[in-house]
């Protein structure tokens, strides 16, 4: 069988989900591998690195049934329709956000496997792209957060005098959280951190950070994922983080639940009482917004007194660390492909809970649980 791994065609897009050292794995398990001519070259990797792991290098190829089409990016409908029925397809496919390619893919007979829909069992840590990412962003916010802030992040005393540390809210403690609490406490700064899941308090405190405990119950779904809470506790939450808000000189949320839009957690309002000079960073920016004062891919200057608060809202973020996170990215779908290997063929086994879990189309059908609405 053989893994045809796309160039991303989405403008700014510079991850790529191949590596030479995935191409090695994926012919260690016996598969063909072939690259699209350039899928690389944003991520440091030139054609002939993956060549010489042992692909071949080509152009937009013909696919042909069987193969294993790979993507970064969820496929569009235009795509989709091009492909010939039976290819297998595996990557991000965000399909609570993209319904229209999950039929897409059902109409056209192609067999569609979500990596982000993957259970999270330990067996599947090793193909997780939600953590994998996540942390590449966790760690990336912190670093923009403390660019945009005009002082330094650890405290300082000097014979001129003593500079205060900045003081972190992290809102948000699942994988990105914590590499954000955990890059800016590296820096210095005085980190504390809050999220709606009270069993996140421990792995706060083990990266250094302090949990902040708001009078308000866990939203805890199992599986390290938050529940979304109801207008009534929201509107609570908000009030209970208002002073911390307050308080701090960077805030950086990460708050996320599975298939939603991603949680309000700090209205307009609730900045007014900020400093002049703070610092907002919203990772969910794209997804609704944590903030709402926050735009994707735009630093908004927010009034308040005696100056401005600069609201940034996160867009491409992982493509500013296209490197790490192609590296990270090729090696969970080169460990994803091998579980639906079988002595160098592709034949997945539907029994396997990672395989029907992370399935969203097969047999011209939407076969994905969570996805059976959009039959309707
Ligand atoms: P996520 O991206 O879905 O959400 C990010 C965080 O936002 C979560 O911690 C969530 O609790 C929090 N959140 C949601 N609503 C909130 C609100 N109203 N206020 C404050 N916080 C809110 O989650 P994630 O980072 O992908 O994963 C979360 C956890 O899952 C991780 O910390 C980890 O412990 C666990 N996990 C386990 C595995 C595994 O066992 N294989 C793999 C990955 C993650």
């Amino acid at each position: 069988s053989r893994v045809v791994i796309r160039a991303e065609r989405a403008p700014g897009e510079k991850r790529v989900a191949a590596t030479p050292e995935s191409v090695r794995k994926l012919r260690g398990s016996g598969l063909e591998v072939r690259v699209e001519t350039g899928a690389g070259r944003h991520a440091g990797i030139p054609d002939a690195s993956y060549l010489a792991a042992g692909a071949d290098v080509e152009a937009r190829s013909a696919l042909t049934a069987g193969d294993v089409f790979v993507h970064v990016r969820p496929l569009s409908v235009e795509e989709v329709r091009a492909l010939p029925g039976g290819v297998l397809t595996v990557g991000t496919a965000d399909p609570f956000q993209h319904p229209d390619v999950v039929k897409a893919s059902a109409v056209t007979g192609v067999t569609a496997f979500a990596l982000d829909l993957l259970p999270r069992i330990s067996r599947a840590q090793s193909m997780d792209v939600l953590s994998s990412q996540a942390l590449i962003a966790g760690y990336r916010c912190a670093l923009i957060a403390a660019d945009a802030f005009e002082r330094m992040f650890p405290m300082t005393m000097t014979a001129a005098g003593t500079l205060a540390p900045a003081r972190v809210l992290v809102l948000g403690a699942g994988v990105a959280g914590l590499q954000a609490i955990a890059t800016a406490k590296r820096l210095g700064g005085v980190v504390s951190a809050y999220d709606v899941r009270s069993s996140s308090a421990e792995e706060v405190r083990s990266v250094g950070g302090t949990f902040l405990t708001l009078d308000l119950e866990s939203a805890d779904a199992g599986g390290g994922y938050a529940r979304e809470l109801g207008e009534e506790r929201s509107q609570r939450q908000r009030e209970l983080l208002t002073p911390h808000v307050e308080a701090a000189d960077i805030i950086i949320t990460t708050a996320a639940v599975p298939g939603r839009a991603a949680p309000r957690l700090i209205t307009s309002a609730m900045m007014t009482g900020m400093r002049a000079g703070s610092v907002v960073v919203d990772l969910a920016a794209e997804s609704g917004g944590n903030v709402e004062a926050s735009v994707p891919g735009e630093r908004v200057p927010f009034a308040v007194d005696g100056g401005t608060v600069t609201v940034i809202g996160i867009r491409d973020v992982h493509s500013e660390l296209a490197v790490d996170a192609s590296k990270l990215l090729a090696m969970n779908v080169a460990n994803f492909v091998a579980v639906l290997t079988v002595n160098g063929s592709i034949d997945p086994d539907f029994s396997d809970e990672l395989v029907s879990g992370s399935c969203l189309t097969r047999g011209g059908a939407i076969v994905h649980p969570r996805l059976a609405d959009l039959l309707a």
